[in-house]
């Protein structure tokens, strides 16, 4: 049975959870601060589960450098530039380190433990929109590991200004940040992007024309996915798809509407632990040139 902790670091809050054979036995959950806080909870964690890992595997949304497992920055935390999350974390706990991109984890926890299909894409529907693509039952990666940024698709080239620099990109029409923004302009008041779609569906009409145009746009860069991979299924998850039976048939009537196939979508059976549980099975899966050798495993 495979032993290993898997740790899912977000904007505001990090997970850590030691995971058996795809079971959460231990876990914990703290506020994104610095790094020894993290490694506090991996011990903590490791300690619960009463047995030794194998191996550490970690999700983050920011940029990073997936030969040397640094990551280069997380959104608005500025302690975490340039942290050597492989290093330290292998030095602290004597463990191989695996590090990668939080939506490519996701798609990981999917292959592995949660619909288990061969060819799909994962979709992350909150403050942003990631993705990770599985093809034949491999992730892909791409050239550095950055593969299956769905969210930067641009699908407006004159739209929205988006934070990436570029211009009508779909988190920029789509992304939960946008929504919120976007609503709060247009209302008057600040909502967040649950709130707006709460109007919605309360039949407020600007709120209902910004969640249309979101899941339009959302339900067309699926189309796009869908005609150049030809996937079984793509599979949804994320804050916002907590809504989903409100959304849903709106994202994927903007899909059916332009896509030859039919289209199926599902909601990840994994809830909130789609990357917490893929970091742990990461071992598995990171190509042979991102894998650390330096630290094995304690003895
Ligand atoms: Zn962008």
């Amino acid at each position: 049975m495979e032993r290993a902790i898997g740790v899912d670091i977000g904007g505001t809050r990090t997970r850590v959870a030691a995971v058996a054979g795809g079971r959460i036995v231990a876990r914990r959950t703290l506020p994104t601060q610095g790094l020894p806080e993290l490694i506090s909870a991996l011990r903590e964690v490791a300690g619960e589960a009463g047995w030794e890992p194998e191996a550490v595997g970690i999700a983050a949304p920011g940029p990073m450098d997936m030969r040397t497992g640094v990551l280069r920055a997380l959104p608005n935390l500025p302690a975490w530039r340039d942290v050597d999350l492989r290093g330290e974390v292998g030095r602290a706990l004597g463990l191989p380190v695996y590090l990668a991109n939080d939506a490519t984890c996701a798609a990981i926890g999917e292959l592995e433990f949660g619909h288990r299909a061969a060819d799909f894409v994962y979709l992350t529907w909150s403050t942003g929109i990631g993705g990770g693509i599985v093809a034949g039952g491999r992730v892909a990666w791409g050239a550095t590991g950055q593969a299956g940024e769905v969210g930067h698709m641009v699908l407006q080239p004159d739209g929205p200004p988006c934070a990436c620099g570029k211009r009508g990109c779909l988190e920029a029409v789509a992304g939960g940040a946008t929504l919120a923004r976007r609503g709060s302009e247009l209302l008057g008041e600040v909502v967040s992007a649950q709130g707006l779609v709460e109007r919605a569906r309360a039949g407020e009409p600007r709120a209902l024309g910004l969640i249309d145009a979101a899941c339009r746009a959302l339900g067309q860069g699926i189309a796009i996915l869908w005609e150049v991979l030809e996937p079984e299924l793509v599979v949804l998850g994320g804050g916002l798809t907590g809504s989903w039976d409100f959304l849903g048939p709106k994202v994927l009537a903007a899909a059916q509407a332009m896509a030859r196939e039919q289209i199926r979508m599902e909601l990840t059976p994994l809830g909130d632990d789609a990357g917490l549980l893929g970091a742990s099975a990461l071992p598995r899966h990171i190509p042979p040139a991102w894998r650390s050798g330096a630290y094995g495993p304690r003895v």
